[in-house]
């Protein structure tokens, strides 16, 4: 996500700093650099000469040239400018405390409307403990009601989807009364989409919104089309209450340039963003956070909440209890490094650090890892429970079975050895503190 921008601020701001005392020349190179490199990034030419108007202004309006650390003072503003275009007042998503959640979801056909139903519902679930039901009210294309049917089954979520059906607002009377028999406090509605924008397709949507009286009625907007994205939200806002919208495919390219662009141009808050194929590629758009990693400064939140992503709780618990009574063993080892191995998830958390992608060791943490499992794949269940039963002829066959040598398989038993005498003394000291993987 925001590689492209990443890179060339990067480039620029290394270029600022590195002057002892900025001139107006330097700003000005800086600015014009800047204005080429959104432009670039497909942001809005509007939005980019409003920016740089602004940017411009306040750097010689405070005057960051006589500030004793002009570099930085120059890199804070352009962070707070660009949090300015950004941010919203209305950011945030409003899942009506009241009573139930409805959130209308609304877009072109291929935007990802429909993964990200699923991929909100499964946020709603995670985060706000909603007992989330998706309603299949794309009755246009196809195989959009069996498309999510499957989604949501593959990831444990409830819906309901009536396959014969031809009238959305019949299969959205039923669904309402499904959700009250059987207590769902959030709906999520995924509704029809055109090829293009059309009459019909308003309608339909309009009335869906009228009979749901939603909570949110959001645009998907699809980032891998870049300004046409930004038109197209400017139409469908203009035809219905549209109170936000979710930028999908923020892996691709032009996703910075959409998300840059769309407040500023339409005036709708940006709720969401989602960046993959997998459910849990969503995040709840943050303006400071985003300005951050677009500028190349690292985004700490953002990895502490990775990392959560990437630990299982439930799994956690089991841990400390078997650390409390010493009877951590392989499995448990092997889960941990699972865990860790989820760290596809590792390479998402660093983007988060921009600079750190330039660090070697990060691909051989990888293969040390995939090393460590191929062992404890080789062990017996027995080995694995009692690892004190691995003699001389049982290592030749467990590093034989993993394709390494006797050398490695004893490495990993002492590394295993001193961890769990550091557990053992972990149990016994009073002390208050948390193994970092533990909750
Ligand atoms: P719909 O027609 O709007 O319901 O679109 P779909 O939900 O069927 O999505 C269209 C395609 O976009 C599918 O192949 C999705 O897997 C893909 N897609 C959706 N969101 C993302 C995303 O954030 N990143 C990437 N790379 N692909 C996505």
């Amino acid at each position: 996500m925001f590689s492209q921008l990443q890179s060339k601020f990067e480039k620029i701001f290394k270029t600022i700093k590195g002057h002892g005392k900025i001139t107006e020349s330097n700003i000005s190179d800086a600015v014009r650099e800047i204005r080429i490199a959104l432009l670039e990034s497909d942001v809005n030419f509007k939005v980019v000469s409003r920016f740089i108007n602004r940017v411009k202004e306040k750097s010689f309006g405070n005057k960051v040239f006589d500030s004793v650390t002009p570099g930085q003072q120059f890199i804070k503003l352009v962070l707070d400018e660009l949090i300015v275009f950004l941010k919203s007042e209305k950011s945030k998503i409003n899942l009506n405390s009241k009573k139930e959640s409805v959130l209308v979801l609304s877009g072109l056909q291929g935007s990802g409307k429909t993964t990200t139903a699923v991929k909100v519902a499964g946020f709603l679930k995670r985060e706000f403990n909603k007992k989330v039901l998706l309603v299949g009210l794309d009755l246009q294309r196809p195989a959009a009601v069996e498309q999510l049917e499957i989604l949501s089954n593959d990831n444990n979520l409830d819906c309901y989807v009536e396959k014969k059906s031809k009238s959305p607002l019949k299969v959205l009377e039923n669904a309402q009364k499904y959700a009250k028999n059987n207590n769902f406090d959030a709906l999520i509605l995924d509704t029809a989409g055109r090829l293009h924008v059309d009459n019909t397709l308003i309608d339909e949507l309009n009335q869906i919104i009228n009979k749901s009286n939603p909570c949110e009625v959001i645009y998907v907007a699809d980032g891998m089309t870049g300004q046409d994205a930004i038109n197209s939200s400017s139409t469908f806002s203009q035809s219905c209450n549209i109170t936000g919208c979710i930028i999908t495919k923020m892996d691709s390219d032009s996703g910075g340039g959409v998300a840059l662009s769309i407040k500023d141009v339409t005036g709708l808050p940006i709720k969401f963003i989602t960046y993959g194929e997998k459910i849990t590629d969503i995040e709840i758009f943050n303006p400071d956070r985003i300005a951050r990693r677009i500028l190349g400064l690292s985004d700490i939140v953002g990895l502490v909440e990775e990392a959560a992503k990437s630990f299982n709780k439930e799994s956690n618990d089991d841990l400390e209890e078997k650390i409390k009574n010493n009877s951590f063993d392989f499995n448990d080892f092997k889960n941990q490094i699972n865990q860790m191995g989820n760290f596809e998830n590792l390479s998402s958390m660093m983007k988060m650090l921009p600079g750190i992608k330039k660090i070697p060791n990060l691909e051989n943490g990888k293969k040390q890892l995939d090393i460590t499992k191929a062992i404890i794949d080789s062990m017996t269940i027995l080995e694995r429970k009692n690892p004190n039963i691995i003699n001389g002829s049982r290592k030749v066959r467990i590093a034989n079975g993993s394709g390494t040598s006797v050398q490695t398989v004893n490495k990993l038993l002492k590394q295993f050895n001193q961890m769990k005498d550091f557990m053992k003394k972990y149990n016994n000291t009073k002390t208050k503190f948390k193994l970092p993987f533990l909750k």
